[in-house]
């Protein structure tokens, strides 16, 4: 993938996107899939906003049924299904146990017909069969889990995600279908004729540069920066979403191999405890938020809240802070609604504003591809069809070589290969190819010794990442499995001023 601004400015387009979070990046393929000459343009990095912050889960959402919201799971299921044959690397199925206690606002017939429901509406693309589960069951694939009271329970499948990665294949596949996409491009100013939108103002924070890039239209996928970006539009525009802030922690160690979903008796809210690599997920919080979306981030009263939780679930176990490996905030683009955060429907809609643009508003990560198509079809009055089998993320081809072949062919280690193949999908090949370049490139890093030297490499020539962050954070993920981040991130860039030398 080549950033070249040169290009852009140079470019005239029958799109520009603007926002390469999810949704940004779904339409840009989706566009580019149709032979659309297309601009993607990120003022950070791509997927840097909410579309790194989620809880990754594709799902339905098991508890959006007690809200009636049946066809928005029915198809975020669909969705669901589609996205783990198309990028199987990124999205995975996983098992997820529901303890129920006596004192608990959901009885537990409700929640068994919840669980019930969810299969029936999975249809054919269920991932695994319900089960209701004794209190045995139960701890035996959670111990030590609050035993007093608890009643029983169910299991169910939904499918978890790397959503920085997912968001980054969409990129790539839409570059490699003739996209032309940048990030650290900020959409400054509008630029209007008529009082219609023709084109936009960029500032390049690489290199401090200006540009104009012109289309005949432009969607503004931009997330929690929505009612902020309304108002390039308009002075006083009100705004059309509600942001509300979802934190999680990274949590040393696991508390089981399976998903835990746990309703917080306090507040009525449900909460997540999900085994990451061999470290855990906790989140997550949902709360109004009122200032700007570049300034979210985790207080005090947030940990303390996913804390608390967590130790009502894991009494006898000590959840102490010391065992945060890190904490990450996200803002949730929701619809401008009344009512309590939680309450607030995902559901997604398109608006076209009085000077032309389209903005995207409200929805979940699961359902970006309809989202995307939805987009398209809303601009273009249904001129091309979108099938789900033509639908494409960049690594997500089938793998025919095994991991010994492969592991021969380069001289890396069996497991190195598996896990460039865990993350790149079919596309392992061509990170594995830099280590041709000299035997350094095979080497593990002795910050992260699941790592190699060839994946920096391959971050920072081929997937576009522009600072040592980008690579720690969001092309490795390392956020959730490495306690000493500043320690590998300067390896990181150790071997970035190796490489140029
Ligand atoms: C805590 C939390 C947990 C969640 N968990 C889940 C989950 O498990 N499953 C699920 O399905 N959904 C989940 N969601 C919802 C999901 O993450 C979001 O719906 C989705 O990521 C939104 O993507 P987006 O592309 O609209 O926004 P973003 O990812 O925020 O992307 C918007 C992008 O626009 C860019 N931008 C803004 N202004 C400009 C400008 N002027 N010029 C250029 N670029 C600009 C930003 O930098 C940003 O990268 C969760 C949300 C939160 C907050």
């Amino acid at each position: 993938m080549i950033r070249d601004t040169y290009r852009l400015s140079n470019g005239e387009y029958d799109l520009i996107v603007i926002g390469g979070g999810i949704n940004g990046a779904a339409i840009a393929n989706l566009a580019s899939s149709k032979g659309l000459k297309v601009a993607l343009l990120e003022k950070n990095d791509f997927a840097s906003g909410t579309s790194s912050k989620s809880t990754k889960l594709i799902h339905g959402g098991l508890r959006y049924l007690e809200n009636f919201h049946f066809s928005l799971v029915r198809e975020a299921l669909r969705e669901r299904s589609i996205q783990v044959k198309k990028a199987p690397h990124l999205v995975k199925p996983l098992e997820f146990i529901v303890p129920v206690y006596k004192e608990a606002k959901r009885p537990l017939w409700l929640i068994r017909l919840g669980v019930t429901l969810y299969d029936i509406l999975s249809g054919a693309s269920t991932l695994g069969r319900r089960q209701y589960l004794s209190n045995k069951k139960i701890l035996q694939n959670v111990p030590g889990l609050k035993q007093e009271n608890l009643i029983g329970g169910v299991s169910y499948f939904d499918a978890q995600m790397d959503d920085a990665r997912l968001c980054l294949e969409n990129v790539m596949q839409a570059d490699a279908q003739g996209a032309h996409v940048a990030n650290y491009i900020e959409v400054r100013e509008l630029i209007k004729e008529n009082g219609r939108c023709v084109g936009v103002r960029t500032y390049d924070h690489i290199d401090g540069r200006y540009c104009t890039i012109k289309a005949k239209n432009i969607i503004a996928a931009v997330g929690p920066w929505t009612n902020e970006f309304m108002r390039k539009e308009k002075n006083q525009s009100p705004g059309q979403i509600r942001p509300t802030k979802g934190v999680h922690l990274v949590y040393a160690g696991r508390f089981s191999k399976k998903a835990i979903l746990v309703f917080n008796e306090d507040d009525g809210r449900v909460f997540f405890i999900i085994p990451w690599g061999e470290n855990t997920l906790i989140g997550t919080t949902d709360t109004d938020y009122k200032k700007g979306a570049d300034d979210v981030s985790v207080n005090d009263e947030d940990i303390g809240y996913l804390l608390e939780a967590t130790r009502r679930v894991f009494p006898n176990r000590s959840i102490d802070p010391s065992n945060i490996i890190d904490t990450f905030a996200g803002l949730r683009p929701l619809i401008k609604d009344e009512g309590s955060p939680s309450k607030v429907s995902r559901e997604c809609v398109i608006n076209q504003s009085f000077s032309g643009i389209y903005y995207i508003l409200g929805g979940k990560y699961t359902t970006y591809r309809k989202i995307a198509e939805d987009c398209l079809k809303k601009i273009y009055s249904n001129k091309f069809r979108f099938s789900q089998k033509e639908f494409c993320v960049y690594g997500g081809g089938r793998i025919t070589e095994s991991v010994a072949a492969v592991s021969k062919k380069f001289s890396v280690a069996e497991d190195i290969v598996e896990r460039i193949m865990a993350v790149y999908g079919s596309r392992y090949e061509d990170v594995l190819k830099i280590v041709t370049d000299g035997p350094k490139y095979k080497k593990r890093l002795t910050t992260n010794t699941d790592i190699i030297q060839a994946q920096i490499i391959y971050a920072q020539e081929k997937e576009m990442a522009q600072t040592k962050e980008d690579i720690y954070y969001r092309r490795l993920g390392m956020r959730y499995l490495v306690k000493d981040a500043k320690a590998m991130i300067k390896e990181i860039e150790q071997v970035i001023i190796n490489r140029s030398h």
